[in-house]
């Protein structure tokens, strides 16, 4: 996870380190290397540019000037502006006063919808909640199976259409999930939904749909994080087709630049909540801007 960007940045501060008092020429000079290393990384240029000044600014500020190190110093404000970055504080599930709490996942095909709302319901069930997931994308062939499998690894039921009673419809689906809940004491509901290889106006609909039947207290974005630029484009997308609360992050484990984990939260405005680092479900955890700033800076 972010093995190129964390290279790049270490062989920044090895020259500044031993420095005393920095000169201008210093502070330009690491500020440009930064700057590449971050666009090498693939994080969006508005988002470079600002990290660039906050740092350009500080490293000129009495807080590097007084200090005994200065380039350690650095090194520092460019870890807090990381975590600033990346979302400052680790957000935690709003869960409804009156339960069950509805979420719902959004993202294209191939983002990892399906393998996140298993490790998701796994990770809830293991704080003692009663989750359900739900089968709402009836679009592709084995979507319904492929979520009563991970179910069946995450121990945690599904709900899905009947089977013989054609395709179904997902907004049904969905809605009769949250009143099956409600009798069964599921304290949450996960509902996966449909995607599409590509932003899609039907799919949109389709979420919009789900989201207005059984308007979810958390819907959240799933997105590929190898993806890089991409996923910031279509994190916009989502954000303007159906709204999302908070991001999930998935194939950290395969994302050596994190251009998407640093640029998604100034885009988009919307946090990141979860990280996905693997198949296993297990391979699951809250985001944590101050543990991921530490890894890239390690
Ligand atoms: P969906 O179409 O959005 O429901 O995506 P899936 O859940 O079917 O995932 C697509 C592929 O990505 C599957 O092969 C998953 O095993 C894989 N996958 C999902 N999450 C991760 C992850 O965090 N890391 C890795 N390496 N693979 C993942």
């Amino acid at each position: 996870m972010f093995e190129t960007l964390s290279d790049r940045l270490t062989s920044v501060f090895t020259s500044l380190r031993g420095k005393g008092r920095l000169s201008e020429e210093d502070i330009n000079a690491t500020a440009r290397e930064i700057r590449l290393a971050l666009l090498e990384a693939d994080v969006a240029l508005p988002v470079v540019r600002e990290f660039i000044a906050r740092i350009k600014e500080r490293a000129r500020g009495e807080e590097v000037s007084k200090a005994l190190n200065p380039a350690q110093q650095v090194i520092k404000i460019v870890n807090e502006e990381l975590v600033e970055i990346l979302g400052g504080e680790t957000r935690e599930i709003r869960f409804a006063k009156n339960p069950p709490t509805v979420i719902m996942l959004a993202g294209l095909q191939g983002a990892g919808k399906t393998t996140l709302a298993g490790k998701l319901a796994r990770w809830l069930a293991a704080e003692r909640n009663t989750p359900l997931l739900v089968a709402a994308d009836l679009q592709r062939p084995n979507a319904v199976t492929q979520l009563q499998v991970v179910g069946e690894r995450a121990k945690v039921p599904v709900f899905a259409p009947q089977p013989g009673n054609g395709v179904g419809d997902p907004v049904e689906v969905a809605r009769e999930a949250v009143e099956h809940a409600k009798r069964a004491n599921h304290n949450i509901v996960i509902v996966d939904t449909a995607g599409r290889l590509g932003v899609d106006a039907e799919m949109m609909q389709q979420a919009a749909d789900i989201r207005d039947a059984v308007r979810p207290d958390e819907i959240l974005f799933v997105v590929d994080a190898m993806i890089g630029q991409d996923a910031v484009n279509t994190a916009q997308a989502f954000l303007d087709g159906v709204g999302y609360d908070a991001v999930a992050l998935t194939k950290l484990d395969g994302d050596a630049r994190g251009g998407a984990a640093l640029s998604i939260r100034h885009i988009t405005g919307r946090p990141i909540m979860f990280a996905s680092t693997g198949e296993k479900l297990e391979d699951f955890d809250l985001f944590h801007p101050d543990r991921m700033a530490s890894r890239i800076l390690d």
